[in-house]
């Protein structure tokens, strides 16, 4: 046996605009006005990959970080400065707590449960506030069964429910966090998701939380004009074949060819992330030219009509169209699905 490592490249693979991540983060920021924009990198930032996010935005001049769970947090904090603030939205359960007091991350409690139980820590924390979305967080009508002023609180913050959206929720949101501000001590405060961003200058507070459109969604007309698209898929060609007038292509045979043209069978299906909610909608593209996506993605395949582009064979790499308002049109799934939903079989590289 050789102890050589022999490669396997990856038939796919994820692009990362470095510039674009940058690029709508500072836009964010600027977009926040005197609040500063932080960084939302839960779920292994929406996909792209957390350490490599955080340590980019970090250098960017990013100072609040915000991960799910203490597993997200052990996995960059070797990498946060010392000025560097890492919060977990999830909050701290009983079997966190070994790991919790041990982490440079502050949890953000959510229940008066989870304050009681922190609060013998005597260490840094923030506090959630729920302002009507009923996820998590504490009412406001629950904070006097607290003694705060014992608390060492950072970020005060609450979470919109429909800023994507203009209904009256926003404002009731508004006004139930400025009621839990007049009752709890905190250093800052935080209210605004991506979205929430681009509702104003009410919202801003003193830090904002973008995520999805740190990565290219964009849920407001705000937000389209300025902020790029991070994250594109690629993929090799495994095979191209001629289709004859009549042929049917894939699971179920819910494409039949109406004349004859050549397609190609492509290294990546629905296990990529790439859903079936793009069976018959979905765009792959050689340089300018679509390749419209032909009958049903499979778990590890996907045909695409190559008529314009008839040259391509195998190994050749085409991209798939992940505009991500664009490509949630196509498939009918969110933008965060989209994003979040990439899957380890690329290989990651930022460009
Ligand atoms: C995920 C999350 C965010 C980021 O939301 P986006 O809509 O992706 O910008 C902000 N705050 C909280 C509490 C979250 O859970």
């Amino acid at each position: 046996m050789s102890d050589k490592v022999i490669d396997i490249p990856s038939p796919t693979r994820l692009r990362l605009d470095a510039g674009a991540l940058l690029s709508n983060w500072h836009a964010l920021d600027n977009m926040s006005g005197a609040a500063s924009a932080g960084a939302a990198i839960k779920a292994n930032a929406y996909g792209l990959g957390a350490v490599e996010v955080f340590q980019r935005l970090q250098s960017a001049g990013c100072r609040d970080f915000y991960v799910a769970n203490w597993r997200e947090a052990k996995e960059i904090e070797s990498c946060a400065e010392a000025h560097t603030n890492i919060s977990v939205l999830n909050g701290v359960r009983p079997e966190d707590m070994p790991f919790a007091i041990t982490s440079s991350a502050k949890p953000v409690l959510n229940s008066v449960e989870q304050a009681v139980r922190w609060r013998e820590t005597g260490r840094p924390c923030d506090l959630m506030i729920n302002s009507g979305m009923n996820r998590l967080g504490i009412n406001v009508s629950e904070l006097h069964q607290c003694d705060w002023s014992e608390m060492n609180i950072d970020i005060v913050m609450s979470h919109l429910a429909s800023a994507d959206e203009d209904v009256p929720q926003n404002e009731a949101q508004l006004e139930q966090f400025a009621n839990a501000l007049q009752l709890v001590p905190g250093k800052r405060r935080s209210l605004s998701n991506s979205a929430g961003i681009a509702l104003g200058q009410d919202y801003h507070f003193d830090c904002t939380r973008p995520g999805l459109s740190l990565y290219g969604g964009k849920q407001r007309p705000a937000l389209v004009e300025t902020i790029q698209q991070v994250a594109f898929p690629e993929v090799q060609i495994l095979q191209t074949r001629n289709l004859q007038h009549g042929d049917q292509v894939g699971y179920n045979a819910k494409y039949t060819a109406e004349r004859d043209h050549p397609i190609a069978i492509l290294a990546m299906g629905y296990a990529d992330g790439y859903l079936r909610g793009f069976s018959n909608t979905g765009i792959f593209s050689k340089d300018q030219t679509k390749l419209p996506v032909l009958g049903r993605i499979s778990m590890d395949l996907v045909a695409v009509d190559i008529s314009d582009a008839p040259d391509l064979k195998e190994s050749d790499w085409i991209s798939a169209d992940y505009d991500l308002p664009r490509a949630s049109l196509q498939s009918g799934l969110s933008q965060y699905e989209l994003i979040t939903g990439l899957g380890n079989r690329y290989s990651r590289y930022w460009a």
